[in-house]
């Protein structure tokens, strides 16, 4: 039986990359090829040598067609073999080989704002502003949640696609949401981060909304949009953790800068130092502290073990980058 396979793959668009999408009708059971693409169309090969490769990592149900219909997420490679340049998973994996003993574990928390087709905030009324924030977090009510049919339509399609999907929320400025997905593995958390994503993508559009991953897509006094990153090793989780994370915390103050220039084109706009956020100048970490730049969970202290919050990453960041970055710095 014919059924449609959806490969998806990440563009080569800067500073932030895209999600591109195209379907193969293959056979119902057949493990999905290597398939490639058009590189020219996407930033990612020159138009003489235009070929890039789609090779398969991630297979799942494609819950919008339903069906035997899935969806494959693609890795890309250039012609001549090498990953090509936003290809990020391919050295992530590496370092899942390597640090495998660590069981590393990462819960993503992934912000994003609804947007008209002209680019206008969907939360917002036409040509003007809503009230300040502070009903809209968590809120119900049509004068404060704009687009939870977006949002709860989301949820069933993740779940139905198998994802690690772990709850949503509605958030700060109007319009603004999040989900979770975790907790999961390295290239776990990455692959269903981006399913997430492409789901999310699709099923806007099917509203007549755009999706925007801007960190501060509001100017001014309106929250940014971040990726908060939960992340625990097998030794933070097990009984003397909290020691094991403090030491993680250390070593990520030595190499802020480094993490910084990976968390996100736009991250200056979004880290200030005001609105929930610790300033991008500085590095702090603190047990229950939404202004610092790690905040260690009041549970995670008060059981002497569990994981921690980087608060920086923000919300368009390559999840793989990420995911890798902290395994590095805190167990190398
Ligand atoms: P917040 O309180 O910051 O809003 P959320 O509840 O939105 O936090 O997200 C917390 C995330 O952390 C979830 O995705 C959850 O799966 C994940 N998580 C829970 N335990 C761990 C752990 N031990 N290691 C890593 N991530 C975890
Ligand atoms: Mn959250
Ligand atoms: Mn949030
Ligand atoms: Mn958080």
């Amino acid at each position: 039986m014919a059924i449609k396979a959806e490969y998806i793959w990440l563009d080569g668009v800067q500073p932030t990359p895209d999600l591109r999408s195209k379907t193969k009708i293959m056979e119902k059971g057949d493990e999905p090829p290597v398939w490639g693409f058009d590189g020219s169309s996407t930033e990612q090969a020159e138009g003489h040598s235009s070929d890039c490769v789609l090779k398969p990592v991630f297979t799942c149900p494609d819950p919008l067609r339903g069906g035997d219909n899935i969806l494959v997420l693609c890795e890309v490679y250039n012609a001549d073999g090498t990953p090509s340049h936003t290809n990020n998973r391919a050295a992530a994996a590496e370092t899942a080989a390597k640090f495998a003993g660590e069981d590393p574990w990462f819960g993503i928390e992934q912000e994003y704002t609804m947007m008209t087709v002209d680019g206008h905030p969907a939360g917002f009324p036409d040509g003007g502003y809503p009230g300040p924030q502070g009903p809209y977090y968590c809120g119900a009510g049509a004068d404060r949640i704009f687009g939870r049919a977006i949002a709860d339509e989301h949820i069933d399609a993740c779940l139905h696609a198998g994802l690690a999907l772990a709850g949503i929320n509605a958030e700060v400025m109007p319009g603004q949401w999040e989900f979770q997905i975790g907790p999961a593995g390295l290239l776990e958390v990455g692959d269903h981060l981006h399913v997430a994503r492409y789901l999310l993508h699709r099923i806007a559009e099917n509203h007549g909304v755009v999706i925007s991953l801007e960190p501060k897509p509001m100017k001014g006094d309106w929250n940014g949009a971040g990726c908060h990153t939960n992340y625990s090793t097998q030794a933070m989780r097990a009984d003397g953790g909290y020691d094991v994370i403090i030491a993680a915390c250390e070593k990520l103050g030595k190499k802020a800068d480094l993490h910084i220039a990976n968390y996100g084109a736009g991250l200056e706009d979004r880290l200030t130092g005001l609105h929930e956020t610790a300033s991008y100048k500085e590095f702090k970490y603190g047990v229950s502290d939404r202004g610092a730049s790690i905040r260690i969970p009041l549970h995670t202290k008060e059981a002497g073990k569990g994981y921690l919050e980087d608060r920086r990453p923000c919300s368009n960041i390559d999840p793989y980058v990420v995911a890798r970055l902290l395994v590095e710095t805190t167990c190398g």
